[in-house]
């Protein structure tokens, strides 16, 4: 078979799509390897106050460097580390650097961790959100795990206990891609969820088109009747912003607000400091 280096490339996404039941074990294996040769590392996107611009906190985003295909998406990996059962030790590990990371910020701000089905299931999980908040010293008010609806359906007893050791954590639940799951009305009422955040799908256009801006408007009055902030995914231009200010949106998140970056890109907010390329090369010079 052809072994251009395109050609495995290509084939290696393909996997993820469960195009050939090898080649996603290969990456299941190689996703087993990624935390201990330290392939992960995490991007931090801003979450602002419509109204006042004010940095409320980021959500944090994996992404993998691996190592022959560059730039692995989170979209292409996650479902594949979530099929094999890997994804607990790789939730653990988001978990554990976004905690360690926002604890060092000068300024509280919070942090929101993606949850995943496979990980909420398992029966140390809250206990193992504990453990990361003592070993970190990160205040649980700062923490905020982000659930999607398709993650709660499985065991709805288990999901709910799960769900209510967090919040007695002092941790906050966020309901993440909201619209796009199958009973978002029933599962908003039956689990204790802090804020809901609109999926981007349907942010986009909102402030030209008069049937998304319909939908994300009776979102809005529902956060409002269940006393929850919402925030809208996904905001990427000036008019949307302005759609969501005008509808009383509390919180966005999207590229016009902000990109996902390394931490580093946020210094002034995080006192993260800047590794100076000049500095690392005078230090190397010094050195030898
Ligand atoms: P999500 O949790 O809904 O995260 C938001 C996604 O939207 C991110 O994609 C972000 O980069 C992207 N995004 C943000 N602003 C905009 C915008 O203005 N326009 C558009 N088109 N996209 C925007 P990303 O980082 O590729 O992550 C995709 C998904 O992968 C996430 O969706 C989440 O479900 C999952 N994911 C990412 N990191 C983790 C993680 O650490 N653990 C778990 N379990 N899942 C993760
Ligand atoms: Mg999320
Ligand atoms: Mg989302
Ligand atoms: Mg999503």
């Amino acid at each position: 078979r052809a072994k251009a280096e395109g050609k495995d490339t290509y084939r290696y996404f393909e996997a993820s799509m469960g195009a050939e039941a090898r080649d996603k074990r290969v990456m299941e294996h190689e996703l087993r390897q990624a935390i201990a040769r330290d392939e992960f590392y995490l991007v931090y996107q801003p979450q602002k106050e419509i109204s006042s611009g004010k940095m409320l906190g980021f959500e944090a985003l994996i992404r993998w460097q691996h190592p022959e295909h560059g730039e692995v998406s989170p979209a292409m990996f996650i479902p594949v580390a979530e099929d094999s059962g890997v994804i607990v030790q790789i939730g653990e590990w988001v978990l554990a650097t976004a905690c360690q990371e926002a604890a060092g910020w000068k300024n509280p701000l919070s942090v929101a961790v993606n949850v995943s089905a496979v990980q909420l299931h398992n029966p140390h999980f809250s206990r193992k959100v504990h453990e990361v908040l003592v070993h970190t010293g990160l205040a649980p008010g700062r923490l905020e795990l982000e659930i999607t609806e398709t993650a709660l359906v499985k065991d709805m007893p288990r999901a709910l206990a799960t769900l209510r050791q967090i919040k007695a954590l002092g941790v906050r639940v966020a309901m993440d891609d909201f619209g796009t799951g199958y009973s978002s009305l029933s599962n908003l009422r039956a689990f204790p969820f802090d804020k809901i955040k609109i999926d981007g799908s349907f942010i986009k256009s909102v402030d030209t088109n008069g049937q998304v801006a319909a939908i994300v408007r009776a979102v809005l009055g529902l956060g409002r009747g269940l006393g929850l902030p919402v925030l809208a995914e996904g905001v990427e231009t000036l008019g949307e912003l302005k759609f969501l200010d005008a509808e009383d949106c509390q919180i966005g998140q999207g590229f016009y607000l902000g990109k996902p970056g390394p931490i580093e890109m946020f210094s002034e907010l995080t006192g993260v400091p800047v590794t100076a390329p000049v500095q690392t090369a005078t230090a190397g010079r010094k050195a030898r």
